[in-house]
């Protein structure tokens, strides 16, 4: 039975969510082995074993959303807020580049104060002076903007769904739209930007149903990158009673996102890292094919808190580069010190 579905949803072009959420249900130990064990098998058949990198740089932690998962939401009184300069960044690049590292992603809470034109000197910068591939995951902004950005170099752009099931979407997101986060992701497409996405698993709401249409929507929508990561309750939000994601149902996700989307570059998430053990490593194993080492300076990295106990927040700039290798090794893999483009290009 668990061979013929895994077998069905690998195969088909339009995979049954009847069979996801068969199984998504699977909790048996025997059973998960199955599922991550025909991942791992996808994996090295489209990704091969190298292990990319992405360079994390966490620029900016203001935000004018509520979300309410995030502890970057506004209404956080207690976080101190911050914002590196563009000399600071570059700094964070040069690291991150002398670590071989050929991806740089900017992140920053959705910022009102940010911009654009600021944004594309950064970016225009940073392609002056390295040969670096620029991620950007500066969430929702009009498709002009986007364009600036675009044409001034960046090449990839992260914006996750977190839930592709619009009520859920609705009751997490005040002052948000469903329709406004896919309109985004469609300008993304348009302008030829890769485009990642992803989801949070353990919202409460979610269901192996919900999960199920999660992961056909990557499917449908071709994405380049997918993000999945547990949810970590953070106590300064709507959400701090909330129970965190579980492992092992992240790991499923992670696994079916692998098996039916193929060769879509999977990070082993740092919030999968940051639970009560490292998980990426088990995140490597079923399905995932890329690290994202932070270079957020250390006086600022445990200012971006989007959840609490994240990991190596006290770890000077770059010394996770050279975890990485560790890691790699640990699951008999190697670092891939390319620019680690699209494989849907
Ligand atoms: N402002 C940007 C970046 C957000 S932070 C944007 O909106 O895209 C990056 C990711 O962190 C989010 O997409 C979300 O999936 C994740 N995240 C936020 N809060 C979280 C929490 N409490 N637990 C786990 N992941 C969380």
């Amino acid at each position: 039975m668990m061979k013929e579905k895994l077998a069905a949803i690998f195969s088909e072009q339009f995979p049954k969510s009847s069979d996801l959420e068969f199984l998504l249900s699977r909790d048996k130990p025997r059973e998960l082995q199955e599922i991550f064990e025909f991942a791992d098998q996808a994996r090295k058949q489209f990704m091969g074993e190298g292990i990319l990198l992405r360079g994390l740089v966490e620029f900016s932690n203001h935000c004018r959303n509520s979300c309410f998962y995030c502890g970057l939401n506004k209404n956080n009184q207690e976080l101190e807020r911050y914002r590196l300069g563009k000399e600071e960044i570059l700094s964070c690049v040069e690291k991150l580049n002398s670590c071989g590292i050929k991806t740089v992603v900017l992140q920053s809470g959705e910022e009102d104060g940010l911009d654009p034109l600021w944004l594309k000197s950064v970016i225009e910068a940073i392609k002056a002076e390295f040969e670096i591939a620029i991620t950007l995951s500066v969430g929702e902004r009009t498709k002009e903007e986007y364009k600036i950005w675009k044409d001034a170099g960046a090449n990839r752009y992260l914006l996750k769904i977190e839930t592709s099931n619009k009520e859920l979407y609705g009751s997490l997101h005040s002052g948000m739209s469903f329709e406004n986060r896919l309109r985004c992701l469609r300008d993304l497409r348009a302008l030829g930007y890769q485009v990642g996405c992803g989801n949070m698993i353990g919202l409460k709401g979610q269901t192996v149903k919900t999960l199920a249409e999660d992961i056909l929507f990557f499917k449908e929508n071709n994405f380049d990158m997918i993000g999945i990561g547990p949810f970590i309750p953070h106590p300064q939000t709507r959400l701090a009673s909330q129970k965190k994601g579980e492992v092992e149902l992240t790991l499923k996700v992670l696994a079916l996102t692998r098996i039916v989307t193929k060769n879509a570059h999977l990070p082993a998430t740092t919030a999968l890292g940051s639970l009560e053990e490292d998980f990426r490593i088990k995140g490597l194993k079923a399905g995932a094919n890329v690290l994202m080492p932070n270079f957020t300076p250390l006086k600022y990295k445990k200012l971006y808190e989007i959840y609490p106990g994240k990991r190596c927040i006290s770890e000077p700039v770059g010394a996770c580069a050279f975890c990485m290798e560790e890691l790699a090794h640990s699951v008999g893999r190697y670092i891939d010190y390319s620019r680690g483009d699209s494989l849907k290009l």
